[in-house]
């Protein structure tokens, strides 16, 4: 890729989901790119406000090395007040080249070596987001509308530009429901890829509204009295080229167990998939987000939808995806998808039966009738969704030492998010997400 930045930030997602790293001037870029940059472990649990959980296990010892991944690499434009600045996304390593325990984008690595190892299937992944956009000029948002579509334009063309010049692009770009919501969803592509492009891409779109004098800003729950910013995963699952995710609008032998998995450990992904105390709060019923532990054909308050899409003459949904509804971008994304594979993964080996097929609003049921079938609330804040068994599977899915790291930040999270109201919390991180 030509160079185009005057500097080259170095940068890798946090177990708060925020990208920090260091930059270098263009003279050193070169080798940079080569020989990564030194960095501290304890910065990967710095939490949204700063502060560094008092049990973090790394303390002030120790080094590790960013090692830049150049398949992940886009240029921010020059704003009128600023520079270019090139953006390359890494892997951090120990000194010597090896893996390091605590890096969430080797673990969705070795998450995806294993998914293959162990059933021969691959994944495709694509994320919807949706943001909120501050500052825009308009006396009314008129959900879905064309009118709030435009207004949005000039950003949502500069963030296609930058995608664009660094060789991907989105699948769509629209207003949403709630006040100045828009959405962006990308285009399915392997999980790294997806997860890389959209660490890229959320960048991109708060670089670009600040050139534009705008605030864009991913928090899950700005409001209570206004719908959240949810980030929905789209995944299907492969043998080969074909996609066997869904037949008859619902799941087959080989989706069927994985799903399963996600289901029967729904509790243990939550606090890995949504992760700060504001995010609790949009997971309620009637929000269309899911907050029951289900899997429903085309059901917007299932945890888990099953898209089918088009059905061929015999059945098969070659374009069927599932939508699992229950994260935010306040998860690291390589984390999140991490420990969808390995519920999945869990569910594959423990032979899961496939869940019903719920067909209504979950919340519409008695609690007996909720029972009978398997479906269970989802925790209600992030206090009670980091339970001894929930830090257990997120040990055996992402290593002791990383969820043990990662268990250190929600912690915290907690501590820092009790002397705040709703309010006074949401506007604190809506400037950091
Ligand atoms: N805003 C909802 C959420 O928080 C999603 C609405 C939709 O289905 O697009 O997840
Ligand atoms: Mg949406």
């Amino acid at each position: 890729m030509t160079q185009r930045g005057h500097f080259l930030f170095l940068g890798h997602q946090d177990l708060s989901g925020i990208l920090r790293g260091r930059s270098v001037p263009a003279a050193r870029i070169d080798e940079a790119m080569a020989n990564g940059l030194p960095w501290v472990p304890a910065n990967i649990t710095i939490g949204a406000l700063n502060g560094l959980p008092p049990d973090n296990g790394f303390g002030p010892m120790g080094e590790i090395r960013f090692i830049p991944d150049a398949t992940a690499r886009l240029t921010l434009g020059g704003h009128a007040d600023g520079p270019a600045f090139d953006l390359v996304l890494c892997d951090a390593r120990q000194m010597d080249g090896r893996d390091w325990s605590c890096c969430p984008r080797t673990a969705l690595k070795s998450a995806v070596r294993d998914l293959h190892a162990a059933t021969g299937l691959t994944m495709k992944v694509a994320f919807e987001h949706e943001f909120t956009v501050h500052g825009l000029n308009q006396p009314n948002h008129i959900a879905f509308s064309l009118s709030a579509g435009r207004v949005v334009a000039p950003l949502g063309q500069r963030v296609l530009d930058v995608v664009e010049r660094a060789g991907f692009t989105l699948e769509q770009f629209q207003a949403e429901y709630g006040q100045s919501q828009f959405e962006i969803s990308s285009v399915p592509a392997d999980p790294l890829t997806a997860a890389d492009r959209t660490v890229l891409t959320l960048e991109t779109i708060r670089d670009t509204a600040r050139s534009l004098g705008l605030r864009a800003s991913f928090l899950p729950k700005p409001a209570l009295d206004d719908v959240g910013n949810g980030v929905h995963i789209h995944f299907s699952l492969w043998e080969k080229d074909k996609n066997v995710t869904a037949q008859m609008d619902w799941l087959t032998e080989r989706s069927a167990p994985f799903v399963a998995g996600l289901v029967a450990h729904a509790e243990s992904l939550l606090p890995l998939t949504i992760a700060s105390a504001n995010s609790y709060a949009r997971i309620k019923p009637h929000a269309w987000v899911g907050a029951y532990t289900c899997v429903g054909t085309r059901n917007r308050e299932a945890m888990i939808r099953l898209v089918p899409r088009a059905a061929a003459a015999d059945g098969a949904n070659p374009n069927a995806s599932l939508e699992y509804r229950v994260t935010d971008a306040t998860a690291n994304v390589y984390l999140a998808l991490t420990a969808i594979i390995r519920a999945g993964l869990a569910g594959i080996a423990g032979k899961h039966p496939a869940p019903p097929n719920v067909q209504q609003d979950p919340d519409s049921f008695s609690p007996d009738e909720r029972r009978a079938l398997g479906i269970r609330a989802l925790p209600a804040t992030l206090e009670s969704a980091l339970t001894p068994q929930a830090q257990a599977d997120a040990s055996r899915w992402l290593g002791p030492d990383l969820a043990a790291a990662y268990f250190s930040c929600r912690r915290n999270d907690v501590v820092e998010a009790a002397p705040h109201t709703f309010d006074a919390l949401a506007s604190k991180l809506s400037l950091v997400y």
